[in-house]
């Protein structure tokens, strides 16, 4: 490892893995710890945890703002859990100067979004730090969550399940990238930063039977399947002509050199379910506006295990990497 901290150690691929195993899990080693899941099962499988930090930049950006985003993260990775959030906290590190309006209309987006998962903030903590000390606000959420569906982990995902794509990706990486260089488009691009709990809540009513769920977020969709094919010890076959991407990511990526499959998604997910129950749960995530291009990207199967595969429509192969390097800092 390096000396000092790069900001490749915060791109969700492999430095930071290797930032998070070789320092935190060392020191705080212990089983729940080392689920690696979106949120901890605690208090005999009744309750998921956790908790989430929001540094993103610009604060406000196509479809969102660091508010709505610090709701929405938090709570996605409890729904991810199989479990509907309930109890939050919320500590604010804002910079002397910050404008009030700005904070009012941020935690006017925070109260929006707990109002679609039906959370409360219970508690929370101000800090205001001295000009420069923090670069405008960060804000931390925690989540509790009551489980609805035990079971649900990443660890479990096996060759009777079929991978599932929730909607279109890169569209919060390509926003938030557009913003930061002042690229102008005039097509409609947009952050999906959405909760997904709605969507999550209706699959479960439907009795989908899901194995494991992941929001897309930092490392984007290659992450996710690699770290899926490694806790599982499965090879997940990727159709690549099958991956939602809409014409406008699309073409950023083509410019840019980006693979759609490693930008950030912030209301996107990716779904193991039972293989006979695939159909019909991409036909319920449809009836969402979230929901609108889920589709079946992918089987599981035992070819090179703790590997992801991509298939090309030529019929061609090829693994498909967990992302590395500096990809976007400060993307949520
Ligand atoms: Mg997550």
């Amino acid at each position: 490892m390096t000396k000092t901290i790069t900001l490749a150690q915060g791109n969700g691929g492999v430095e930071n893995a290797e930032l998070i195993s070789n320092i935190f899990y060392r020191h705080f080693k212990n089983p729940l710890l080392e689920k690696s899941e979106d949120a901890a099962i605690i208090d005999s499988g009744r309750l998921a945890f956790t908790t989430d930090s929001f540094t993103v930049s610009p604060l406000f950006f196509a479809g969102g703002d660091i508010g709505k985003l610090s709701i929405c993260g938090t709570c996605n990775d409890l729904a991810m859990m199989g479990a509907k959030p309930t109890y939050m906290t919320c500590a604010v590190m804002v910079e002397e100067g910050f404008s009030i309006e700005a904070l009012n209309t941020i935690v006017t987006s925070m109260a929006k979004e707990l109002a679609i998962n039906g959370a409360t903030i219970v508690c929370g903590d101000t800090k205001v730090v001295p000009r420069g000390a923090v670069d405008k606000i960060f804000i931390n959420t925690t989540g509790i969550g009551v489980v609805q569906k035990g079971g649900i982990s990443s660890n479990s995902v096996s060759d009777k399940d079929t991978i599932i794509l929730s909607n279109d990706i890169g569209r919060h990486g390509a926003t938030i990238f557009a913003a930061r260089e002042g690229m102008e488009f005039e097509s409609d691009l947009s952050s999906d930063c959405t909760s997904l709990w709605p969507l999550v809540e209706k699959l479960l009513a439907e009795g989908i039977g899901i194995t494991a769920m992941r929001d897309a977020t930092r490392g984007g969709v290659a992450a996710v399947l690699n770290e899926w094919a490694k806790q599982s010890n499965i090879c997940i076959e990727v159709e690549e002509a099958s991956l939602p991407v809409s014409d406008t990511v699309r073409g950023i990526c083509e410019i840019l050199g980006f693979e759609a499959t490693n930008l950030a998604n912030e209301g996107t997910f990716v779904l193991a379910v039972k293989s006979h129950d695939a159909p019909r749960a991409v036909e319920i995530l449809r009836t969402f506006d979230a929901g609108q291009n889920a589709a079946i990207i992918a089987k599981v199967t035992h070819q090179y295990a703790g590997k992801v595969v991509l298939l090309s429509p030529w019929g061609s192969k090829r693994f498909m990497e967990l992302p590395s390097g500096e990809l976007l800092p400060r993307i949520c």
